[in-house]
């Protein structure tokens, strides 16, 4: 989160989620049964990830000062969560994007709320991205107005983020024409609702208030790797990750971390694998687990490396239990 100009707006980073599933690409052996699926949720998620990361360049155009752009905002409503890609604000009016990364031909199919990719002569639905953007729009709406926001337009779009992708739209459907846009076309639009709403809606202590309320109510999507992938413990592999050759083959030697297969070393490598484990395994770490996890024989040297990271401890000496990153 960062200060700009007394409003506060939220920055792009990468997804916890993300780090999750790359966590789980160190230490899933490649020949596990769910090697693959494991491998296509993290491209989707990147493609996803990337698709995003390329508007900044478009709304970099804006001037700062008008504009308070929010990425990724997960927020609570009723009994689950509505998502979305970006939300930028001005005193005017709202705007949600939301953000498709996907190649091939993408023909939109309203009647049946559903989206075709055809790649490579395969077949894949995905849901209607205008749908999802209008229910977006509605939810954001309905906070709104709980909160007293009355009558402040929200205005919605989807942006297809890969240049190359071949887009068939339904004939009789000029909303979808109006809705979906390629990325180019985001500045020309943003033109057109500053034109379409003249009327200033929001003051900048609203706009401040209504930051507010969404970055408080802001929950980031953080599954459990092993309930979703129907993993256990035991299918993570223990060690300590290098990386530079993308092996799990470090081990402690004269207070550092050598690698075996290339000689690399690094001094705190094992904080990377702590960080993997408490993205994976468990938020907590004892000195067992962190003796069996590292791969070390002695439990003085475990105690040395979880003292000298400044995990909190918890718990007498006996049942002692360290709290990791997440
Ligand atoms: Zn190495």
């Amino acid at each position: 989160m960062k200060r700009v100009d007394e409003l506060i707006i939220k920055q792009r980073k990468i997804p916890i989620k993300i780090k999750k599933l790359e966590a789980l690409l160190r230490r899933l052996p490649m020949s596990h049964s769910k090697w693959k699926e494991v491998v296509a949720e993290a491209a989707r998620s990147w493609a996803g990830y990337r698709g995003e990361e390329s508007l900044d360049y478009y709304l970099s155009f804006l001037p700062d000062k008008e504009y308070f752009i929010f990425h990724d905002l997960r927020i609570p409503y009723k009994t689950h969560h509505f998502q979305m890609d970006f939300l930028i604000q001005t005193n005017y009016f709202l705007l949600i994007l939301e953000v498709k990364n996907i190649s091939g031909t993408i023909t939109f199919d309203p009647d049946l709320n559903q989206m075709i990719r055809t790649l490579n002569g395969i077949e894949e639905a995905f849901p209607d991205p205008v749908q999802q953007v209008k229910h977006q729009q509605f939810q954001l709406s309905s906070l709104l107005q709980q909160k007293k926001y009355k009558n402040v337009p929200i205005e919605s779009l989807v942006v297809m983020a890969n240049p190359y992708s071949l887009l068939k739209m339904p004939a009789k459907r000029p909303d979808y024409l109006q809705k979906v846009i390629r990325s180019t076309r985001l500045l020309e639009k943003i033109q057109f609702f500053h034109k379409k709403h003249k009327d200033e809606k929001l003051t900048r202590s609203e706009l401040r208030k209504i930051s507010k309320l969404l970055l408080i109510n802001d929950t980031p999507h953080n599954p459990n790797m092993l309930q979703r992938f129907e993993l256990s413990k035991s299918d993570i592999l223990p060690g300590v990750f290098c990386e530079k050759c993308s092996t799990m083959t470090m081990s402690r030697s004269k207070g550092s971390w050598v690698c075996n297969h290339c000689s690399y070393s690094y001094k705190n490598a094992h904080l990377n694998a702590l960080e993997d484990y408490s993205f994976l395994i468990n938020s907590t770490i004892s000195n067992s687990e962190t003796r069996k996890f590292l791969q070390l024989s002695s439990s003085s040297v475990a105690q040395k490396l979880l003292k000298t990271s400044n995990f909190t401890p918890t718990g007498t000496t006996k049942d002692r239990r360290y709290h990791l990153y997440c």
